[in-house]
């Protein structure tokens, strides 16, 4: 199974479905050590028992990346467990698309808090440490709404664009830590199922169903940007299907 010769320790926030748990899997079958985190902890906890299975180190904790001592705690159990922390990649997201005319105020603050504020929670609990170990690796799943702007999407888009600019800022300021943004197009999982507005959500869902590549194709890039030699960051990547606009 174990097919790198550096196995990581790796913290993955919103691992319980969708991108963050195909990248579990997959940075675990590659022999990283895997540190998983998000609200829905049965899903961790199922996750840790499969992968445990094949062998891989996994630790599954309870996170809500909005609160930051939440994020703290998730640090801590890393290195408790680990003894280091190499590589953070902050994938807990939510998407709930509306126009801003229908001014659904509360899912605007949420996708702020999860999306922008909880990336900057990541920042916060990992980059101290990073610092002081002369080393680190800091990858942020931002999307292609970080890059365009679609009706309905205006919010959504407006966090992704910033997970950009402060990832920009984050790797222009830290010499010896990587940063790089996965920007990722329509992918297979459950991002679409909660909020937003009942036609804008649905008509995501359509396009989602219509051209969605698998979470394992997200998970690939960050487990190559993860394994490029320390010297090498890859700052930027947008992976969407083929046939989308
Ligand atoms: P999913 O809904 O399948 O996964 C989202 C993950 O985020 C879940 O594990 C969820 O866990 C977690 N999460 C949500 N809120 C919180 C919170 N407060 N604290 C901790 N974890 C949280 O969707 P995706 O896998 O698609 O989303 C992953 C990332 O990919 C997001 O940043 C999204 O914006 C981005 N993305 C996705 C695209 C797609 O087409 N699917 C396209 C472009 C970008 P739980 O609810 O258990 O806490």
């Amino acid at each position: 199974m174990n097919s790198i010769t550096d196995p990581k320790t790796v913290l993955i926030t919103g691992a319980s479905s969708g991108i963050g748990e195909a990248t579990a899997r997959r940075l675990a079958a590659l022999g990283h050590n895997v540190v998983i985190g998000a609200r829905r902890v049965d899903r961790l906890a199922a996750l840790a028992v499969e992968l445990r299975a094949e062998g891989a180190a996994v630790t599954p904790v309870e996170l809500d990346v909005t609160h930051l001592e939440s994020v703290r705690t998730f640090v801590e159990a890393a290195l408790t467990e680990h003894g280091s922390i190499d590589v953070l990649v902050n994938n807990a997201g939510v998407m709930s698309l509306s126009p801003l005319a229908d001014l659904r105020i509360t899912e605007w603050e949420q996708m702020i808090d999860v999306n922008l504020r909880g990336v900057l929670h990541g920042i916060a609990a990992v980059l101290p440490r990073m610092r002081e170990q002369g080393s680190g690796h800091i990858v942020n799943v931002s999307s292609v709404s970080g890059h365009r702007v679609d009706p309905a999407a205006a919010v959504y888009s407006a966090t992704k664009f910033a997970v950009t600019a402060l990832s920009e800022g984050l790797r222009q300021e830290n010499e010896n830590i990587r940063v790089t943004v996965i920007s990722p197009g329509f992918t297979r999982t459950e991002l679409t199922d909660r909020g937003g507005s009942t036609e804008a959500q649905a008509a995501a869902r359509a396009a989602a169903e219509a051209l969605a590549i698998p979470a394992s194709a997200i998970a690939d890039a960050i487990g190559y940007a993860i394994g490029q030699p320390f010297d090498v960051d890859v700052n930027e990547v947008v992976i969407r299907p083929t046939a989308q606009r």
